[in-house]
């Protein structure tokens, strides 16, 4: 595997700005995101994280400002949307979906794997979905459409792994198996930034947080993030929010 994860990795925002028809969803944003990292990205709904991780992936149009990006290409990249915004109508099993992880993985290293199938089933297992493999995916739950997604992160073995709320929809025995394959992810030098709500668990897993509403309020350690004035602040600075003010011309 090491061999598919070269690089540095380091990614840089200088002074971000993507707006929706010209509103700006998240404003001047910088900081740093270093190579290997675990940081959790918080702040109130609306607040930007999904357009934050989106605009990471490159997904979305950047009016200002720059990312670089050292030795980490776009496809290097997983992202993982959150399963509610998702359509799954269309009729995949999970094996198709949980596989596509794959395509990348055997363009970079010139061949399939071998054991594709035993990595698709411990994949599986891993996150609760043992033996689902030839389920359609329109009859899954929300939750276990969110594991589906991981076993797939898991089986992509991206430099950078980005997921926006993968808890929302989890019980809290398979949320505690997803930290724990969260954790391998970092040990095997990967850099995680996962969008989620529950300051006790960011607290316990996450030494990095950005605190974002609209603006960056604190980035960086997380005891220092996470502070009841910055708290406070992001709390004020939504409140604060008119999103029929005029577009932003500055
Ligand atoms: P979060 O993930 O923190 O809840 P989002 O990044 O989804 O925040 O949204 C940030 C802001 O951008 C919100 O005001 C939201 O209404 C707006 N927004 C998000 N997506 C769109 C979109 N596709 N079109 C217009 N506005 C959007
Ligand atoms: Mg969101």
């Amino acid at each position: 595997m090491a061999r598919c994860l070269l690089g540095d990795g380091m990614i840089t925002l200088q002074n971000i700005t993507v707006s929706y028809q010209r509103h700006p969803a998240i404003h001047h944003v910088s900081g740093e995101i270093s190579a290997g990292s675990l940081t959790a990205l918080v702040g109130p709904n609306g607040g930007g994280k999904s357009t934050l991780l989106k605009t990471l992936k490159g997904l979305l149009k950047i009016e200002e400002g720059r990312i670089d990006y050292h030795g980490v290409a776009l496809s290097d990249i997983s992202f993982m949307p959150q399963a509610h915004q998702l359509e799954f109508q269309f009729p995949v099993s999970v094996e198709e979906l949980v596989l596509l992880g794959n395509w990348r993985r055997a363009r970079l290293c010139g061949h399939m794997h071998k054991d594709a199938s035993h990595q698709l089933e411990h994949a599986l297992e891993a996150v609760g979905l043992g033996g689902f493999g030839s389920r359609r995916i329109n009859t899954l739950s929300v939750g276990q459409l969110q594991r589906a997604l991981f076993a797939r992160a898991i089986i992509e073995e991206s430099k950078m792994i980005l997921l926006d709320e993968p808890f929302s929809a989890i019980d809290s025995n398979t949320t505690d198996a997803l930290w724990k394959i969260i954790h391998q992810w970092q040990k095997q030098g990967r850099t995680v930034v996962i969008a989620m709500h529950d300051l006790a668990r960011v607290k316990e897993h996450c030494p990095n947080t950005v605190l974002i509403a609209r603006e960056v309020i604190g980035w960086g350690e997380t005891s220092k993030v996470l502070t009841a004035k910055n708290l406070a602040h992001a709390k004020t600075m939504v409140e604060a929010w008119d999103d029929h003010a005029p577009a932003c011309v500055a």
